[in-house]
């Protein structure tokens, strides 16, 4: 029997023969396309070829591609055929062959080469696409009864209101009606499982215009969608997707950490189903990128991993488990899907701990709707308090649709507008928050004043002469300012570069007819109006003076050579630790640079080595930083590095160095490598689950930095009177002698002690026939003060010792009364230190033989240590 990867390879192959181009499957994550969330269909990475925009490799092309649909979720392992990810099959036209070449070529596959029974196979057709059932009918052979005209919800395709469009044919199977629902309505376009829907083949053949009319276009296409996973289980002749050899492994592994069995329950059935898909899910996101987080596509696998965690729950499953079912997809996957082999690490790091992270907080909130549950159990209510639901998303990290399913589960759902007008609150709380720390809000003011866009001319030139559009101070619009005063400053064109993509905001001099201004920031508004802070310095500034904005150079170039050094960073981790790594964020100053990246573990020495290694050589190469704009599709652009996550327009800035690194960046830099002069890494940390961080020097504030250095190491070096080079060596044997002194002082000390002991036992007396010592010593803290009791203690043999130490501005106390006086006398060393501590105004206790306090009087020791007599001779007739 084939196995899935076989027939994944027989399809590419099939279609091969007829002079199809294999291409590898894209990632989930499309870099070029940030308006799609993820890939769901086998089309949508050539949906440029599709429109015309960009030249296909070659006019016929066969993929099996990852997909991803959340749309089915809730379908999963309620159907026999649904999944979230799942590979689909296809083939495709670019203005090439074909209805009558995809119709034959698809029976063909199914009949000869997977030997499926054309008796069973049922085909559905658009209503009004006669051309694509006579095909059927009169080439192919199918009876009419077995072509079903369908409207336009399943048989029409169309990827927005305008654009390519056109019909559909699917071919589904017959199951046989022991798998069907048994309604007398059930046919091929029911839902259940009898009939299974096992491919598609979309003939795009028209376009659609603004007026909603279809003309035939000029290059008409084909696009086909199997899944790999229906095909297999046909073929394999298991009743679902989940008992073919692509998911029975893990379906396997999940019940075997249960302790169930597969058919044991149906319930339980679900949860082994949902676990099997969503791990698959969970490694493929996260081996294209996709790292947990609380929007996007972030969001989507954080979903998918925390449904999964919790189906783990409703089989028993109480520990951490979840990744040694993603671990099991990537032994399954890899060999095909190298991403994940080559992120095994990674993948598995993260899953980890995300689901630390949510088993921690997984069970309180259960309970918390465990007792919502039995209360409506009792009042008969129906919707769980939007206030609760938001608290379950943002204290204890519950999907909100995880808590709809869970309440779903009972008939019972969320109150949304609660839930929403909560989440408002925490929203204008953030955004208060914000406004306070934010600088004089002038964006309003702007807006109000109706500024226009400001023409950036930074890229070229550093200074720029401008009439002043508006002139704010705090927010107020002004006709002029003058020295001393804050302003915000909008002109119709200006050089400086306002902050964004990490890069610092340009400061600098605006210079007016009578007066001049310092620039300590400058901003951009939604809007993009460039506003620049600053304070009058000299004179009068008025509204519609015309002023010269003059960058200061310096500051610029040494922003210029961090931004050109953050881009080569980029491109050196990549190389060194992988394609994973991803910009997370980064802050460029003049004076420094901050990188932040998706990678799981520290980075080695060696690995910081490599990286600086590989970005000195492009620096020393001298490479030529290249910058052009250019429309989204154009070709240029196609490889470019695009942040994740960023919204770009239509026309796009791509920064270039040689052939090494291309982003889509707005930044400004530097002409060539060279002016980096030298780059160096000087901390790496972790600052998230997954995310490092590298913060880095290059040009003059790197020679500050080993200026600073050197001259730490010369005051070294002259200080402990070596050379340099010996430093280190000098200070082990210093360190080393440190240790030997310490034990010489410690074997010292105790000597003292001794001797001091010796001393204290000629001030023994006798008080009812028990020996008292009672005495001030020298000690330095309690430590000493108890081993010198413990050594009189030995030394009197039998007897009882006071003994008080005055250190820290306190008095320290203990006392001892050896065994037999404890045993034939009743005495108690607590109780008598707790009166002598009394006089010096303090308090302690312990056991019989040993007892210790503190006390604050210190004045008051030697009558307290006096007064011991007096007080023994009390106890002892006691
Ligand atoms: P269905 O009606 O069964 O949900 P569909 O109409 O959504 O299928 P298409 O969008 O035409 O399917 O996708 C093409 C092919 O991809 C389908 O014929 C099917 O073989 C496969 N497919 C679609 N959705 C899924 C899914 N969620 N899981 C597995 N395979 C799928
Ligand atoms: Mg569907």
């Amino acid at each position: 029997m084939p196995t899935g990867a076989e027939l994944r390879d027989k399809f590419l192959n099939f279609f091969s023969g007829h002079d199809h181009l294999i291409l590898p499957s894209a990632s989930l994550v499309l870099k070029d396309d940030p308006s799609l969330l993820l890939v769901v269909a086998g089309m949508v990475p050539f949906k440029p070829y599709f429109l015309g925009k960009a030249q296909p490799p070659h006019p016929r092309v066969t993929t099996s591609q990852k997909c991803l649909r959340t749309q089915d979720l809730e379908a999963v392992g309620r159907t026999a055929r649904h999944h979230t990810f799942f590979e689909m099959l296809g083939n495709f036209s670019f203005g090439d062959y074909f209805k009558k070449e995809a119709i034959a070529w698809a029976w063909e596959y199914l009949t000869r080469e997977m030997g499926l029974s054309p008796k069973d196979l049922w085909i559905t057709v658009y209503r009004d696409d006669q051309e694509a059932a006579d095909i059927w009918h009169d080439s192919i052979g199918v009876p009419r009864e077995r072509i079903v005209p369908l409207g336009k919800e399943t048989n029409f395709w169309e990827a927005g209101p305008v654009g390519p469009c056109g019909p559909c044919s699917e071919i589904l199977i017959d199951l046989g009606p022991e798998r069907g629902c048994g309604s007398p309505d059930c046919g091929v376009d029911c839902e259940c499982d009898r009939y299974l829907e096992l491919w598609n083949l979309v003939f795009m053949e028209f376009n659609r215009d603004e007026e909603g009319n279809l003309t035939e276009l000029p290059r008409q296409n084909i696009d086909t969608g199997m899944g790999l996973e229906r095909i297999a289980s046909v073929v394999q002749g298991v009743p679902n997707n989940f008992e073919t050899d692509l998911l029975f492994p893990l379906i396997k592994e999940v019940s075997a950490i249960a302790g169930i069995s597969y058919r044991a329950d149906p319930k339980s059935d679900v949860a082994l189903k949902v676990i099997a898909d969503h791990a698959r899910a969970v490694a493929f996101l996260i081996g294209d990128g996709v790292l947990p987080s609380n929007e996007g596509r972030g969001y989507v696998l954080r979903r998918i991993l925390r449904r999964a965690v919790r189906y783990g729950r409703l089989v028993g499953i109480t520990g951490a488990f979840f990744s040694r079912i993603t671990g099991r997809v990537i032994s399954l996957y890899g060999d095909h899907y190298r991403e994940l082999a080559e992120r095994s690490d990674y993948i598995q790091k993260i899953v980890a701990l995300e689901e630390e992270r949510f088993v921690g907080t997984l069970e309180q909130g259960l309970q918390i709707l465990e007792e919502y549950l039995e209360k409506f159990e009792k009042t008969g209510e129906k919707s769980l308090p939007g206030g609760v639901a938001f608290r379950l998303y943002d204290t204890f990290g519950f999907p909100l649709e995880l808590t709809q399913e869970i309440l779903a589960e009972r008939g019972l759902s969320v109150d949304m507008d609660g839930f929403r007008s909560s989440m408002e609150k925490q929203r204008q709380k953030a955004r208060a928050a914000w406004l306070e720390t934010a600088p004089i809000n002038s964006f309003g003011v702007c807006t109000a004043y109706r500024c226009s866009k400001t023409d950036f001319q930074g890229y070229a030139s550093l200074s720029t002469s401008s009439q002043i559009q508006a002139l704010l101070s705090k927010g107020e619009e002004r006709g002029e300012a003058s020295e001393g005063e804050d302003v915000e400053i909008v002109l119709e064109r200006t050089s400086f570069y306002p902050e964004g993509g990490g890069q610092v905001g340009d400061r600098g001099i605006i210079s007016g007819p009578a007066g001049e201004i310092a620039v300590s920031d400058t901003k951009r508004t939604p809007d993009d109006v460039i506003v620049h802070y600053g304070r009058v310095i000299r004179g009068i500034i008025r509204k519609d003076d015309l002023v010269l904005a003059q960058v200061d150079e310096k500051l610029r170039l040494a922003t210029a050579r961090n931004h050109t050094a953050t881009h080569l960073l980029h491109k050196a981790l990549r190389e060194v630790l992988g394609d994973h790594v991803q910009q997370m964020g980064s802050l460029v100053a003049p004076d420094r640079l901050r990188f932040d990246f998706s990678h799981f573990a520290p980075l080695s020495p060696e690995e910081i080595e490599r990286v600086e290694e590989l970005v000195n050589e492009k620096i020393l190469d001298n490479l030529i930083v290249n910058t052009f704009e250019a429309g989204r599709d154009d070709p240029r652009v196609r490889d470019a590095i695009a942040l994740f996550g960023e919204k770009y327009g239509d026309v796009v800035r791509v920064v270039e160095i040689g052939n090494f690194s291309k982003e889509l960046c707005g930044g400004t830099h530097v002409r060539r490598t060279s002016e980096l002069a030298l780059f160096k890494i000087t901390s790496e940390g972790g600052i998230g689950t997954g995310v490092r961080r590298i913060e880095a020097l290059t040009g003059e504030a790197l020679l500050h930095f080993w200026r600073k250095q050197d001259k730490t190491v010369r005051d070294i070096s002259e200080f402990l009177k070596v050379d340099p080079d010996n430093i280190t060596g000098k200070i082990e044997q210093l360190v080393h002698q440190l240790h030997e002194k310490d034990k010489e002082l410690e074997q010292l000390r105790a000597r003292i002690i001794l001797r001091e002991a010796d001393g204290l036992l000629d001030k023994v007396v006798e008080v009812d026939g028990v020996k008292l010592l009672a005495a001030q010593v020298p000690a330095s803290d309690m430590e000493s003060l108890r081993s010198l009791g413990d050594i009189l203690k030995e030394r009197l043999g039998s007897g009882v010792a006071i003994l008080g130490s005055l250190f820290d501005n306190k008095v320290g106390l203990v006392s001892f009364v050896t065994g037999d006086l404890v045993k034939s006398r009743g005495l108690h060393a607590g109780k008598l230190i707790k009166e002598v501590a009394r006089i010096v105004d303090g308090g302690g206790g312990g056991r019989p033989e040993m007892a210790q306090a503190g006390g604050k009087n210190t004045a008051r020791l030697n009558e307290a240590l006096s007064k011991g007599r007096e007080i023994l001779l009390r106890q002892l007739q006691h």
